[in-house]
């Protein structure tokens, strides 16, 4: 037996590695079975190129818990180490990695992998820690043990078979590693698609009763291996190999409480300038933004890293669901070290681009499939559109604008089909369109009267879109349909004939205004035809937008809230109208005005409450 020190400046380095090194005690788990499976990995490359000269077979790892002994073991048949090799990869190597990261980030929140220091994030929840280990070189075999000073242990060992069991001796404080469920639980979120089969104890299997077995023949079981992971999972195959029945399959291993079923998937598939590998699926999302379950899943050579992948994937990709595995992301680094790593700015630049591609190609294969989805997946879209450049600029191939009609166009098709009839006299093309095919209908109908399209943008990102499309795309301009009369939205020369005289006009407004007596309403006189509504609510585009696009979390460039501002748009060319201004009555002329306005009120789902019931009762009495 020898006796040796750690080769470590640092006095005593294990508090350290416990305090600091990792926020997470649980990953001690995955970097221990992330290096049985490089172990095995190592031996397989071997033996492929000649190196190793021994039966490959096939390895599995296996992770034990011995409650008696508060202990956890995890066995590999990999290349196992040497007595050298375990002083130079043990000993120095993972502690020149512990030193120079204890120097350069005193205060890092976790750091890995990186610095070779998988191994001791053992004791983080061990305090002693064997290794038994037997080279695949036919080495005598050796037992290190180490128990959280700088002092090693190193002797020979009587193992017999090639690989490495690492032994952890739980400490009082982290007991929770030894109970089954835990230790399933790790496994199957960090080790679920890792290559190398992981069995972690057994199960029961009923055997298939033979062919014409008697009736009351009982299935025979037996235990089985209990393999925790699926070593080759979709992403690591190709596509031509792939059915969608595997894509949608593999949906469900990655999120089993997910019911519904993936409306697209995107294999990324990419070797230069790095490498990744992945597969994105389109949830049915409808207006829903909620990113908060089912997150992308970030992997590094198949071990799971997280699925907080903000600043890896941009944002708008959040949305979608499903996995990317790249070797070039550094394991387990803090948020502003990834944020600030060139590999991951082009990796979120090229699966961009990805996506993009992507909604071109499905839009040209098949459109109307793509039409009938666009609902469930224009929310990814149109945040794609707002907050990224570049997959704006691509975006006019597959971005779609529906009409309350059913149609749905394209940019190009939207403004060769409404330019000539939408035009403003001051050139400008006007986009109507509507947030809420119900609650807006009359001011539809009146756009739709005049031949007019209105298109249907109802996401909660609509207003930003409209923004982003108004400061892109030249000449054009978006109203929602109830922001003004139809006549005021798309300007054009006509004449307007008056039936009232100019004081009759003044009366009118004079006494609607004193009746309504309300500060956030104003009054509108419009000459309109006499079929036209006597009184319809309107709500300015800007005002109503900028609110909109507060409640979105966009512009504030006012601060503060944005009160409520509607236009009462009044039609004095309309019977109504002179009706107002005949009645001498006060009461009767009040009576009047009120009535109108309720309506128009309620035609802009403005009616409530009180209002409302006294309306409702009003009306009662009136048809008695
Ligand atoms: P890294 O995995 O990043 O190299 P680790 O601290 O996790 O750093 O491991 C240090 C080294 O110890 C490995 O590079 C490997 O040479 C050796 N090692 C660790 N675990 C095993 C194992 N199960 N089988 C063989 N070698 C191992
Ligand atoms: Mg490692």
């Amino acid at each position: 037996m020898s006796k040796g020190s750690i080769n470590v400046s640092v006095e005593n380095i294990f508090p350290l590695i416990k305090k600091f090194l990792y926020s997470d005690h649980e990953i001690f788990l995955r970097e221990l079975v992330s290096n049985a499976t490089d172990a095995t990995l190592k031996l397989k490359h071997l033996c492929n190129i000649g190196e190793a000269k021994v039966e490959y077979g096939q390895p599995m790892i296996e992770v034990k818990i011995d409650r008696d002994n508060s202990t956890l073991h995890i066995i590999d048949q990999g290349l196992g180490m040497t007595s050298e090799e375990v002083e130079k990869y043990i000993n120095q190597v993972a502690f020149s990695g512990a030193e120079e990261f204890i120097n350069q980030h005193q205060d890092a929140d976790g750091i890995i992998g990186h610095f070779g220091l998988g191994f001791y994030s053992a004791f983080m929840v061990a305090d002693k820690v064997e290794i038994i280990t037997k080279s695949f070189k036919d080495d005598a075999a050796v037992h290190w043990t180490c128990d959280g000073s700088p002092e090693f242990t190193l002797e020979p060992s009587d193992k017999t078979s090639r690989g490495t069991e690492i032994i952890l001796h739980i400490a009082e404080d982290s007991k929770e590693f030894l109970d089954e469920y835990k230790i399933r639980e790790l496994l199957l979120k960090y080790n679920k698609f890792m290559p190398i089969p992981i069995k972690f104890g057994t199960r029961k299997e009923t055997l298939p009763l033979p062919e014409g077995a008697a009736e009351d023949a009982k299935a025979e079981e037996i235990e089985v291996d209990d393999i925790i992971n699926n070593p080759t999972p979709a992403w690591t195959k190709m596509p031509a190999d792939l059915t969608d029945e595997d894509y949608t399959a593999f949906y469900r291993e990655l999120y089993p409480m997910q019911f519904d079923e993936p409306l697209f998937h995107i294999h990324l598939n990419v070797d230069y300038p790095f490498n990744l590998t992945g597969i994105l699926f389109f949830p049915k999302l409808g207006n829903n933004i909620n990113i908060d379950k089912d997150k992308i899943q970030l992997y590094q050579n198949q071990v799971f890293v997280t699925d907080e992948v903000k600043g890896i994937v941009p944002d708008f990709l959040m949305l979608l669901r499903g996995v990317i595995d790249s070797p070039d992301i550094p394991l387990n680094v803090s948020r502003s070290y990834l944020q600030a790593d060139g590999a991951v700015k082009k990796i979120s630049a090229h699966i961009t681009k990805k996506v993009a591609d992507k909604m071109a190609s499905l839009m040209n294969q098949n459109r109307a499939d793509f039409e009938q989805k666009w609902n469930d997946i224009k929310v990814v879209i149109e945040y794609g559109m707002v907050s990224e450049d570049k997959f704006f600029e691509k975006s006019d191939k597959f971005a779609l604008y529906p009409t309350v009609d059913g149609k749905y166009f394209t940019w190009a098709e939207l403004t060769e089909k409404i330019k000539d009839q939408q035009t403003n006299k001051d050139g400008k093309v006007v986009v109507l369109y509507t947030s809420d095919v119900d609650g807006q209908d009359q001011y539809i109908e009146i756009a739709k009267e005049k031949g007019y399209e209105v298109i249907l943008l109802d996401s909660p990102i609509a207003s930003h879109l409209i923004q982003k499309l108004e400061q892109s795309k030249e000449n054009v301009t978006f109203v929602r349909v109830d922001a003004d009369h139809i006549n005021n939205l798309i300007e054009k020369d006509e004449v307007k004939i008056s039936k009232l005289s100019d004081e009759a006009k003044t009366q009118l407004t004079t006494a609607i205004t004193e009746t309504i007596d309300n500060k956030s309403y104003t009054i509108q006189l419009e000459d309109l035809s006499a079929s036209d509504a006597p009184f319809i609510i309107t709500e300015s585009e800007f005002m109503r937008r900028m609110k909109d696009m507060q409640q979105t979390g966009g512009a504030s460039m006012f601060g503060g809230n944005f009160p409520e501002m509607f236009n009462v748009v009044v039609n004095s060319n309309s019977d109504l109208a002179s009706e107002i201004l005949a009645t001498e009555s006060k009461e009767e002329k009040e009576a009047l005005i009120k009535q109108a306005l309720d309506l128009a009120k309620l035609s802009k789902g403005l009616l409530k409450g009180k209002e409302l019931t006294n309306f409702i009762n009003r009306s009662f009495k009136n048809i008695k």
